[in-house]
């Protein structure tokens, strides 16, 4: 028998986005108003606020691009500046 292990192979990211939603941190039996739309939902966010999947990921792609934009921004103030 040979003593050598196989590598751990990484999972592939879910077909379904980004975020694995599949844990039970991410579901309580209480449906609450989600926290973008205000429907109710079932679904919690990482930081346990009821929301649905689709409102947090669209949420975190408008925050990322955000981010962008204000790094651009600053960007083209500091070059604007000398
Ligand atoms: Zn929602």
């Amino acid at each position: 028998m040979p003593g050598r292990r196989r590598p751990r192979q990484r999972p592939d990211p879910p077909p379904t986005g980004l975020l694995d939603w599949t844990d039970s941190r991410h579901w309580s039996q209480q449906a609450r108003p989600c926290r973008y739309c205000g429907a109710p939902t079932n679904l919690r966010d990482s930081a346990r606020h009821p929301a649905h999947k689709t409102c947090a990921e669209a949420a975190l792609q408008q925050q990322l691009r955000e981010q962008a934009e204000a790094y651009e921004n600053e960007r083209l103030t500091i070059e604007g500046n000398h």
